[in-house]
């Protein structure tokens, strides 16, 4: 064949200055897109050989990239089947162009948000070469006839025109031959390269080599003087992937110890040790493998987002999988492999494809047995573990009903004193304390144990349990459980009264009458900040505090949803922070008060009672605790 020049046949314009302007954001992936090429082609070469229909022997396989500095060129090696002069003419010059022309198309009609989702995914193919290059060779020899057919170069400058010529090659496989052009020169660059590929290829199932390394080789019957053997430095050329990946292997032949280090492969950056993994393995209805891991999470967790790596047949795809996993899961670490998840689309239509609900169904249910099963297996173990995945169980209970129909069985609730309860569980032990049959049961809970320790210990010492519910979630999983269990409602031990909060019906007798009730009220009104609390006068029993600060569970509820902009009062101003102030109306020291023979006395014995009751409640701050120390040394005095 004599050197022929041609025209790829391009429908509408030149796609080539389309390709350098309109991708430039994520121009990297083009070696993810010529190494999964050179992978392809050896994989057939072996499906092919396996078939019987390879004559040559197929040697080693191992895909090179090689930069060369001084001629500007990245060149990245195959031996796998190759190509002819026509396959070349078809693939390269039409099909390949064509899906590229197609790709542009799609892309430029694009939203900037749908771009920045297709962008990084499957489609511009080996034309993406000609976003960092100025000139691309292909040189290429096929397989068929034992190699005999001559092998071809291709030569294209980013302009519609090519070159191809018959060449002389030794070797089957294909040469892809960047020129580098003056804009991409990071790519000419080592630890660029380097970075690339471990982002992309680490998994790739065919050997990539590329650079080399230095290691250490026994040197044959030579000993140090301790008797080990002695080594020297040898450089070999280093392999940058593990073709083999553990989410390959079945899941009975794999081993603990194999899966953490795995882990460590996946995030040599983290310290901490997974708590337990998921291996999933399907075929049916869809393809799917991969190694999940329950990290130990932290209260930042949405650091910790954004670990779970998407991989189609081993090539990397993104680390963002929301649209692809339910949202809780996206707190897990570890790899997903599945070829039947559209790579080439938007997220609108990720989140709406059928395969992907599908998918993330499976996920979800996988993710319950397993915790079904280390629930039920070692309790023990499971509860030691609790602190460290509840934020994660709960996050799934509050937004995805399947996985909480599952949960509701393992999810635990945690008490003051670090027991741990099933919901069942823990309904029938509260159930047996309040024992009032038509009304709803309450559970009381701290969410602050050391601001809310003495209403704690009022709680216990009355023969009540106390829940804690301190984590960042627990605000939501209370809504969700209020929705589930109807006949259940939670009050925080400082939202009232005990009394008064657990429904009792009885009231007790008051040791004082209207009219001194009044004057009482009118004194304590004289020196509290009324803007912030209000008054209750409660016959509570003599054992109970003389005054205490409440915060009424509804009104606080809506102040912390504000907290976090989700008040559904939004837009109605803010909501001012208010206290019950309620004063034992049969404590002795209240009596003292009304007692008192002259008003300052009075003013100060309430002044002091208000303070006491803020201080209990970490709410006496600045000049009122300054005020208050004075006050205190002076009555002590
Ligand atoms: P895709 O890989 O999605 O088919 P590409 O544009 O990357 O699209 O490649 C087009 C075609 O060119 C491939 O399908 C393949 O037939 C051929 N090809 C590309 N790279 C190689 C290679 N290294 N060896 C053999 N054939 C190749």
């Amino acid at each position: 064949m004599a050197t022929t020049k041609g025209k790829i046949g391009i429908q509408t314009e030149n796609i080539f200055p389309i390709i350098k302007k309109f991708l430039y954001s994520d121009h990297e992936i083009f070696l993810r897109e010529l190494v999964s090429n050179a992978v392809d082609a050896t994989q057939k070469l072996k499906t092919l050989a396996s078939l019987g229909k390879v004559k040559d022997e197929l040697g080693d396989l191992t895909i090179h990239v090689e930069i060369d500095k001084k001629n500007k060129t990245l060149t990245i090696r195959d031996r796998g089947i190759g190509m002819t002069a026509d396959e070349v003419d078809k693939y390269i010059n039409q099909i390949a162009l064509s899906s590229a022309e197609e790709f542009v198309k799609k892309f430029k009609t694009k939203t900037e948000a749908e771009k920045n989702a297709i962008i990084g995914h499957f489609g511009l193919g080996f034309y993406s070469s000609f976003m960092v290059s100025e000139k691309v060779e292909i040189k290429t020899k096929t397989y068929k006839k034992g190699g005999a057919t001559k092998a071809v170069r291709w030569e294209c400058d980013g302009s519609p025109e090519y070159i191809m010529e018959e060449i002389d090659k030794k070797d089957r496989g294909t040469d892809v031959i960047l020129h580098i052009d003056k804009d991409n020169t990071e790519f000419l660059e080592e630890y660029k390269i380097n970075e690339l590929l471990n982002k992309y290829c680490k998994f790739l199932p065919v050997p990539i080599q590329f650079g080399f390394e230095t290691i250490q080789e026994p040197i044959e019957g030579e000993k140090d003087k301790d008797g080990n053997p002695k080594t020297k430095e040898v450089k070999r050329p280093k392999i940058i992937n593990n073709t083999n990946p553990l989410w390959k292997k079945s899941p009975s032949e794999t081993t603990d110890e194999e899966y953490k280090a795995f882990y460590r492969e996946l995030y040599p950056y983290t310290l901490e040790e997974p708590l337990f993994h998921i291996h999933l393995n399907v075929d049916y209805p869809f393809n799917l493998t991969g190694i999940l891991y329950f990290p130990k999470v932290k209260k930042d967790y949405e650091m910790q987002r954004n670990k779970i790596q998407l991989y189609s047949n081993q090539v990397f795809v993104t680390d963002s999988v929301e649209g692809i996993v339910p949202e809780f899961l996206t707190l897990l670490h570890g790899v997903i492999d599945s070829p039947d998840i559209p790579l080439n689309v938007s997220r609108s239509y990720l989140q709406s494809d059928q395969n992907v609900k599908k998918i993330s169904g499976y996920i979800t249910k996988k993710v319950a047995d397993k915790l079904a099963e280390l629930f039920k297996k070692d309790r023990k173990n499971f509860e030691e573990k609790w602190d460290d995945i509840k934020i994660f169980i709960e996050y799934g209970m509050i937004s995805e009903p399947k996985f909480y129909d599952k949960a509701e069985k393992f999810a635990l609730l945690k008490n003051t004193e670090g027991k741990f309860f099933t919901l069942e569980e823990y309904k029938e032990k509260v159930e047996k304390i309040q024992q009032n049959k038509d009304k709803k049961i309450v559970y009381l809970y701290a969410s602050h144990p050391d601001e809310q320790y003495s209403y704690i210990q009022n709680a216990k010492e009355r023969g009540y349990d106390v829940l804690l519910m301190d984590g960042v979630l627990d605000p939501h999983f209370i809504n969700t459980l209020e929705q589930k269990f109807t006949d259940i409602t939670f009050a925080r031990v400082d939202s009232d009264i005990l009394d008064k909060i657990i429904n009792k019906e009885e009231e007790l007798p008051s040791k004082l009458d209207d009219k001194e009730k009044e004057k009482l009220k009118e004194i304590f009104e004289k020196n509290i900040d009324k803007q912030h609390f209000e008054i209750n006068i409660e016959n509570l029993s003599e054992s109970e505090m003389p005054v205490t600060i409440t915060q009424n569970e509804f009104m606080r509820r809506m102040k912390d949803m504000e907290k976090v902009g989700g008040s559904p009062m939004m837009g109605m101003g803010s909501l001012p922070e208010t206290y019950n102030i309620v004063v034992n109306a049969n404590h002795p020291l209240v009596a003292k008060i009304l007692n008192e023979d002259t008003e300052e006395k009075q003013n100060e014995l309430v002044k002091q009672m208000y303070d006491l009751a803020r201080l209990s409640k970490n709410l006496l701050k600045g000049k009122d605790l300054d005020d208050f120390v004075k006050r205190s040394i002076q009555l002590v005095d």
